[in-house]
Parts: C-alpha cells; structure tokens; sequence
C-alpha cells in the first residue's frame, strides 16, 4: 500500500473533567494529524457532589484510541510510527479500585466535589489559630475540599468496600491518571501502580520538596502508605511506551513556558493560571498555590509553578443550559452575550464549588446580583462570560502582587478559548493582550512531547529554541482602563456577597 511515511509520532490521552481526546502528534512538527473526542458524564447524586463513573472514564480512552487508529488508517498513516503515548487528566480527581478483581470500589470523586466540606472545616478548626495553610510549608496547599486526601478519607470513612479493601489489603489508591495507567498496562495481571510528580503533588499527602509521599502528612489524614502509586517523573517510559504529565502542567509545556516568569491560563471546566517558577518553590502570600509544574526525567530537576485555580469557568455553560435552560449551545451563549455586549450592570459570582483561589473559601456560594426589570437572558450570558474573565484577572493580581512583575501578556488555551468575545473580554478586563496559539490541543500536546521526550523522539527535546515560530491569535485591549477597574471593583463587591454564605 502507499503508506505515508512521516517518521515518528507522539501520542496523547487527555481525559479531562467534561470529556476524554486521543490525539496523535508528528514528533518532528507538532502537526496534529489525527483525534477523536468522547463526552463524558458527570453525576450530581446530592448537592455539592459531582462523581463520574471510572469504567465509562477507561471506555471513552478505549474509543477514542480505536476510533483515532481507524482514522489514521483511512488517512494511510501507519499507525506503528507512534512511539510514545502521554498521559494527561483532569487532577485532583479521586478513585480507589480493588487490584485483585480490578473493580472501582466507588465512583470517581471529582476535583470539584464539595462534600468534605465540613471535614475540612474540622481540621481547619484542629489547626494552632484556625489556620489553613497549616500543610502548606510541605505540600504548597491549602487545606481544601479540592486535593486527593479528603476525598480519600472520606471513601474510606463511608464506603464500606473501601474500608473493608484498605484492611485486607487489596485497595489501590490513585487519580484519574494512575487509573488509566494500572488499566492499560495490564490491569489486575500486572499493571504499575503509578503517578508522576505533578498529579501526585495535588494530593495534599506529597512533600515537594523531598519529592515523595510524606509518611506525616498520611499519618495526619491517617492514609496508610501502601496504598499509595510509586512516583515517577513526568517524562519516562512506566510501561507499554507510556508517560504522564497533569493536565495543566501539560499546558504549561505544551505552551513552552520553560522559563522562570513565563505563564499560561487554560480555560475549560475550571480555569487554571500557572506560572513557572523555576526550580526552587515559590510560596505565595497571596493565596495561589504552590505545585510541581514537571520534572521531564528521572534524573533531570523538578521545575515549579504559581497557581491561580478557579473551580467554575466552562462549568457555567451546562449549567445555564440545563439548570436554567436559557442557552442550547456554548455558541449560543456566545451570541447573546455578544447581542447586547454588555450585562447591564449584572454581576454573576458562579461559587457553585466554594471560591478557589486567591480565597480558598469552601463556603461561598453563587450570586446573581444588579439584577434590574431590564435584565435579561443575554445580560446574564455576557454576565456568566465576563466572570470567567474577573476571575481570572484576581489570580493575575495575585500572581503580579506575590512577583512584583507585571505579566506583559497572558498566552491561553483551553476550550472555552474558542469563544472569541470571551477572549475579546479577558483582554479588557486584565488590560494587556492575549494569545492564543492556533493549534488549540497544548495539553495534549504538552503531554504527547514529554512521552516522546522519554523515547528519544520528539526532535524538540523540550527546547524551546527547537521550535519553528508558533502561529497564533492575538487580542488587544479595547476599552480604557478606567471602565475596566470599574466593572472590576463592583465585581469585587460581588465577590465579598458571596463569601461566607453560611456563616
Ligand atoms: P476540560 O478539560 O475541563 O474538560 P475543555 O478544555 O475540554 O475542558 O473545555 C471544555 C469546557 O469549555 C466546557 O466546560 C465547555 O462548556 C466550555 N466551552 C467550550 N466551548 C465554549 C464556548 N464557545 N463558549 C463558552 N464555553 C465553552
């Protein structure tokens, strides 16, 4: 047959919290040449809840690799030429499974989820002078209903299969990412039990600077070690020629932000700013965390970020459509928000999950607020955007604030990115350009290089002067700074209403 010969590929499976891709890459250009994308269902069993089932999760990854391999077919391309697959997930996302049946023992507990809430308003209280950051010197968290560990202790606290597991010693803790790896390496015949640095470093049970599993920190939310995956770097072959990189930190580096002071923002379900830091950990007195942004290989050096997380970014989409039934379609959203251009004075704080950074405040809830008998559907579609952009643009604050250097630009990725007026609107309100790249896959992308890093294929080697120019969209400021620190500063007022709701 007349195959076309392209040399090398690079793979990646990016599971993310609304839907799973597998895309496959050229190691030498970074060409996209084939992907598939499968939804994935989210569950709202109680309030604050929000769980996603972990076979339907390891199915779609199945699909979406079949369905790539079947395009890639029809395109003649050999599918042999993939020499590394990259591992990127939603983090955070918690799962425990039994080795010996290779059965979950509950659903997936999404990053999301609410429901430790008051778990951790209980070991908040335990702390000398109610502090939260009282792990933070060795994990660079907040205590936080976000991280792995109160999810895990609450799986093993209510779930009796879980708990009965954890004592027979038959329970495999991990994320998403550990999940899928186990799996697809050979599941309860054999697969590594494994994560990398970075997801690991979203547990609240991870010392970043020994760069392991810290026994006080399991001793503190009483996790027995064993059930544990091994860490490993982000960019080195655990099996079955793949590798592993947290979604955002994929971005990071499917963004080229290898250098001290660069940063990135990825818009999809929440919104994540990172900025590199170099290889020493930075803390923040701001309120951003502080993370592993990679390590890509066994012996190289482990680099750090600054992070700004917002838990509802995307996220209001369905909930518009479904909980409200104002939209069909994020481009429906799009085009309301665009008919009139502006909310009319309406301010939407969508703290459906408590507020993340830079307040860490599980008990905030959503607000709606300057509502007038003018205010209609297209008002608060634009509102729904423009919170998006607010949020962002206080994790920005907070980043220049802890640095004391300005961000000159804010290059962005993510699926919300598509929306062009919301990339029009984070240029007004943070007053300085955005860019985005024209190949919208960087995570993948980012994860796809690492693996192939570890294989010796990705000609870039992760060097940024490697790279031919990248093409890519950028958006100018368009309103006076004036009107923005306006909205801005009643966007604030909104905020302090929807803080400690329940207290
Ligand atoms: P994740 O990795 O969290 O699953 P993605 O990067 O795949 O997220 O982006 C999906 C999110 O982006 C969804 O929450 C979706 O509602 C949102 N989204 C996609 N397109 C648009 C758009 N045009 N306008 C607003 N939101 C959008």
């Amino acid at each position: 047959s007349n195959r076309i010969m392209l040399g090398p590929l690079v793979a990646a499976i990016d599971q993310g919290t609304s839907s799973t891709r597998f895309l496959v890459f050229n190691a030498k250009t970074a060409e996209l040449l084939s992907h598939h994308q499968v939804e994935i269902k989210q569950s709202f069993p109680k309030e604050g809840w929000v769980e996603e089932d972990p076979k339907e999760i390891l199915q779609s990854v199945y699909e979406c690799m079949d369905r790539t391999c079947e395009k890639m077919t029809q395109l003649n391309i050999d599918i042999s030429n993939i020499k590394a697959v990259g591992v990127t997930n939603q983090r955070e996302t918690t799962l425990v499974w039994d080795k010996e049946t290779g059965e979950p023992l509950y659903n997936a507990i999404v990053w999301l989820d609410l429901r430790t809430q008051s778990t951790v308003e209980r070991l908040i209280n335990k702390t000398p002078g109610r502090n939260k950051n009282h792990l933070k010197h060795k994990t660079g968290l907040p205590i936080s209903t976000y991280f792995s560990a109160v999810k895990l202790r609450w799986l093993m606290d209510n779930v009796e299969k879980v708990h009965e597991a954890v004592l027979s010693h038959r329970a495999m803790f991990g994320t998403v990412d550990s999940w899928l790896i186990w799996s697809l390496t050979g599941g309860k015949k054999g697969g590594v039990h494994c994560t990398d640095v970075t997801n690991a470093s979203r547990t609240m049970l991870f010392n970043i600077h020994t760069m392991d599993w810290d026994p006080e920190l399991c001793k503190y939310f009483d996790i027995p070690m064993e059930i544990l995956p091994k860490v490993r770097s982000s960019s080195e072959i655990y099996g079955l020629m793949v590798s592993c990189l947290g979604d955002q930190s994929a971005a990071l580096v499917g963004q080229m932000c290898f250098k001290d002071g660069q940063a990135k923002n990825t818009y999809g379900t929440g919104c994540f700013l990172l900025k590199n830091v170099g290889t020493k950990p930075v803390m923040s007195d701001h309120g951003l965390l502080t993370t592993v942004a990679y390590k890509l290989g066994r012996d190289k050096p482990a680099c750090y970020a600054l992070e700004g997380s917002v838990a509802i970014a995307g996220a209001v989409v369905p909930w518009l459509k479904n909980n409200l039934g104002i939209i069909q379609t994020s481009t429906e959203l799009e085009q309301l928000a665009a008919d009139v251009g502006t909310s009319y004075g309406c301010y939407f704080v969508p703290a459906f999950s408590g507020l993340y950074a830079p307040y860490w405040e599980p008990s905030a809830r959503g607000i709606i607020c300057g509502l007038t008998q003018f205010t209609n559907r297209s008002h608060l579609a634009f509102a729904a955007l423009e919170a998006v952009c607010f949020q962002t643009r206080e994790i920005l604050d907070a980043m220049n604030q802890d640095s004391g250097i300005h961000l000159s630009q804010l290059q962005v990725d993510g699926g919300m990115t598509s929306n062009r007026l919301l990339m029009q609107l984070q240029a007004d309100i943070l007053c300085i350009p955005v860019v985005k790249p024209s190949m919208p896959e960087t995570t993948a992308l980012g994860a796809a290089m690492a693996a192939g890093a570890a294989e010796g294929v990705s000609v870039w080697s992760l060097n940024p002067e490697d790279l031919t120019e990248v093409t890519s969209e950028k958006f100018e400021p368009q309103i006076n700074p004036e009107e923005s620190e306006l909205r801005y500063a009643r966007w604030k007022k909104a905020v302090q209403r929807a803080m400690n709701w329940e207290t």
